[in-house]
């Protein structure tokens, strides 16, 4: 096998190099086309993606799998000792069926094979002896009352053919492999075993300086890859996976650390502060003062902006913490000295709802040129996709001539002919939803690198915070403005018609004394799932299934519940208005407004109305089938009320059975109104696939054993090493397999990674 055999990059090489191409072997030239196939539908391409394929878990030959926790449908790996096997011809047709039972000492399991007659069978017959002990893949059916595997692949321990497994002993641990149908688990281990039998220390590059490696008495990548893939202790895997951690926390915080450098070291234009300017008329109008938070943060950002390096924060705050006047006062800086800033924001309705506050908020001082404007006004531009053609032709106008000092816009503000006078701040609201390059692409409008301010509702917590905005310092408003009520939360459960119907009546006395009332939904009609809007946990799923539910009760849809509350006897008289993504941006501004105005008190809606949406007159929240929402999506949907001076009521009604984690769930945010705690919450109750996205398991990433639940420390470590490195070394030359590394695997993958938040 040649296992150095010169390979074209996968990427377009970001650094020049001539250690590029190790370990880049497409894996037909390593373990033949057959396996390589088998092997590229679960993932890896290279031989370097095999050798980082890790086993999903370790069994133990002392120790058979437990059968009872076997589901059907599911595609499983199981040790386990045949008790019994058996050939006999077919009842009603040719052939014959040789049936094994496989047991883990209590429960069994059948196997099923079939031939043309007995003789066919005889070698699986050979092999499935009694008292053998093996490894059994297959995906689990039911046959009459009991699970079975048919035609499953198998392994007796005594007689695995490669050499490792002939000499392994009965008490090392047998990896086992993410596998498929058409691959089964030791199929891989073989593959893998092969590729690393293979290499010598200077084949495998290793990214972690030798510094950081003594640091915390972590092995070598090959020694860890050893370990890892064929390891004689527990104690090897634990040591392995530790260093393998290490290395996948650093790989990514060297990448933010210089993706950071690099913005850092380009020029920005300095925007200090002016006196007696729009600024300063601005907080002279202020019908509030601002809170203690909002001064520090807003001093923070002033400085800052007077520096000509760009500035890279994001503020972070509880809902209703007064983001916008932080954001806008920072904005009316740089219009001070002739520069513009834009708005960015994640939908149509909050960028139109930002511009009305803002303009609200700023009065004369957004009507420069008109009648009544004041001296130091400016213009403020909305700039989204459903401009009619004239008026998105006066909103470019405004932007390029420098006429508009705020430009306030959705995604519509990142095509190509949007160009600005001068930008001197990006400020995004609601980053979760923007990608990198979506930020990136927006600062690209300015001639040097604007300022960059990103605010998010959404409590960070402090890992997420270090790997999925590496490169950004954090400020956070902890404190509320003061005068707000506050939200009570009640759980109330669905099963109790009397429960429900005083929903219904709260909702009408809320009405009754000039308040608005929040209905959200997980789903738009009740035919079509809305699987993007809605939070199923899997282990509830599990639940579900393990009781003998079929399928989950049907979830309550924003327009069956619409027509049901104009049906409601307590709601007569009410209008009711429906909202949710599929209407046109006319139909969304028509029920935003009436719900505004009171013409439509009541607002059946999906969870569009989670970021942003402010409609201080709204008291009630009810939030249906709250179970299946996360923790931070409630959160987030309840600050949409107590927003006034008048207390809130969230009511989240659930079907959740007692000592279901779904209850549990929806206990926990009705018990608490802190936001990062609940963010937090939800990290630890939330697999770790689901939070970081789903391609977190593919090829597409670089963190396999890295936990941000868990990791913490793991992750501060990295990260100050990383910006260490990074400011004594920027291009890494210190550190050439480190470069290697980053410039074969990162450039798209922490791209993709990062755009998930
Ligand atoms: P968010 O952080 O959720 O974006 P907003 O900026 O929308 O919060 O502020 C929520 C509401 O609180 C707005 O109506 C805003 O005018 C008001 N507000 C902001 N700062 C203060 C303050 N210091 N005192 C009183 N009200 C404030
Ligand atoms: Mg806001």
């Amino acid at each position: 096998m040649s296992e150095r055999v010169a390979r074209g990059p996968r990427h377009a090489p970001a650094v020049a190099g001539d250690r590029r191409g190790r370990l880049q072997t497409p894996l037909k030239d390593a373990v033949g086309p057959k396996t390589a196939a088998a092997l590229e539908k679960l993932g890896p391409r290279t031989t370097g993606d095999l050798l980082r394929y890790y086993p999903r878990r370790y069994g133990d030959r002392g120790r058979l799998t437990e059968l009872r926790d076997l589901q059907i449908g599911e595609h499983v790996t199981v040790i386990a000792q045949v008790a019994s096997t058996s050939v006999r011809p077919m009842r009603n047709r040719r052939g014959a069926i040789l049936t094994s039972t496989i047991t883990d000492g209590r429960d069994q399991l059948t196997l099923t094979f079939f031939g043309k007659h007995a003789g066919t069978l005889a070698f699986h017959e050979r092999r499935l002896r009694p008292g053998v002990t093996g490894m059994f893949t297959g995906t689990v059916g039911a046959y009459r009352g009991s699970l079975q595997l048919t035609h499953p692949d198998y392994e007796p321990f005594e007689d695995l053919d490669d050499e490792f497994a002939a000499v392994q002993k009965v008490d090392w641990p047998v990896p086992i492999y993410p596998a498929s149908a058409s691959i089964p688990s030791w199929k891989v281990g073989t593959a893998v075993r092969t590729v690393l039998g293979a290499q010598r220390e200077e084949d495998v590059p290793e990214p972690l300086p030798a510094a950081y490696r003594r640091q915390h008495d972590l092995v070598g990548v090959l020694q860890a890859l050893h370990w890892v893939h064929e390891p004689h202790s527990m104690t090897e895997v634990r040591r392995a996976q530790l260093r393998l951690r290490h290395e996948e926390a650093f790989v990514l915080q060297t990448a933010l650390a210089q993706r950071r450098a690099a913005m850092l070291s380009r020029p920005a234009t300095a925007r200090p502060p002016r006196m007696g300017g729009i600024r300063e008329a601005f907080e002279a109008r202020l019908p509030f003062d601002l809170t203690a938070g909002q001064r520090e943060v807003g001093a923070v950002i002033a400085d800052e902006l007077s520096e000509p390096v760009p500035m890279q924060r994001l503020l972070q705050g509880e809902v209703g913490s007064g983001k916008t006047v932080v954001a806008l006062r920072a904005m009316l800086q740089v219009v001070d000295v002739g520069g513009q800033a834009a708005l960015l924001a994640p939908t149509e309705v909050l960028a139109q709802q930002h511009l009305r506050t803002i303009t609200a908020m700023m009065g004369p001082l957004a009507e420069a040129g008109m009648l009544g404007g004041a001296e130091q006004a400016t213009r403020v531009t909305l700039l989204t996709g459903s401009l009619s053609a004239p008026g998105r032709r006066r909103a470019l106008a405004a932007a390029a001539s420098g006429e508009a000092g705020i430009v306030i816009g959705t995604h519509a503000l990142l095509s190509e002919n949007v160009q600005f006078a001068d930008l001197g701040l990006v400020v995004i609201d609601e980053q979760h939803r923007f990608g990198v390059e979506q930020r990136d692409a927006l600062r690209a409008k300015a001639d040097g690198t604007p300022h960059l301010l990103v605010m998010t509702a959404t409590p960070i917590p402090r890992t997420v915070a270090m790997t999925s905005f590496g490169d950004l310092e954090t400020s956070t408003l902890s404190e509320l403005p003061a005068g707000r009520a506050g939200v009570e939360t009640v759980v109330v459960p669905a099963n109790r018609p009397a429960w429900v119907q005083r929903v219904w009546q709260r909702i009408r006395e809320e009405v009754d004394a000039g308040g608005r009332a929040y209905v959200v939904c997980p789903r738009i009609t009740a035919s079509e799932g809305e699987p993007g809007e809605e939070y199923v946990d899997p282990d509830d799923l599990l639940e579900a299934v393990e009781a003998g539910a079929d399928a989950p009760p049907p979830l309550a849809a924003v327009e069956e519940v619409a027509e049901l509350l104009r049906h409601e006897p307590a709601l007569t008289g009410v209008t009711v208005a429906e909202m949710h993504g599929r209407l046109t941006t006319e139909a969304k501004d028509a029920a935003m407004g009436a719900f505004a105005t009171g013409a439509a008190p009541v607002l059946v809606s999906t969870t569009v109305v989670e970021v942003g949406v402010d409609v201080p007159k709204a008291t009630v929240m009810v939030i249906l089938d709250a179970d299946r929402f996360g923790l931070s999506q409630l959160h987030q949907l309840r600050g949409r009320i107590g927003r006034g001076s008048k207390p809130g009521v969230c009511l989240a009604v659930t079907t959740a059975e007692e000592g279901t984690k779904a209850l549990e769930r929806v206990r926990a945010f009705a018990g608490t109104t802190d936001g990062f705690r609940l963010a937090e919450l939800d990290l630890e109750m939330r697999r770790e696939g689901d939070v970081l996205g789903a391609s977190q398991a593919g090829r597409g990433s670089s963190l396999r054993l890295l936990r941000v639940t868990k990791d913490v420390d793991i992750i501060a470590d990295a990260r100050t090493a990383a910006r260490e490195l990074v400011a004594r070394d920027p291009a890494l030359a210190s550190e050439p397999d480190l470069a290697e590394v980053l410039a074969e695997s990162l450039d798209e993958e922490t791209a993709e990674y990062l755009q998930r938040f």
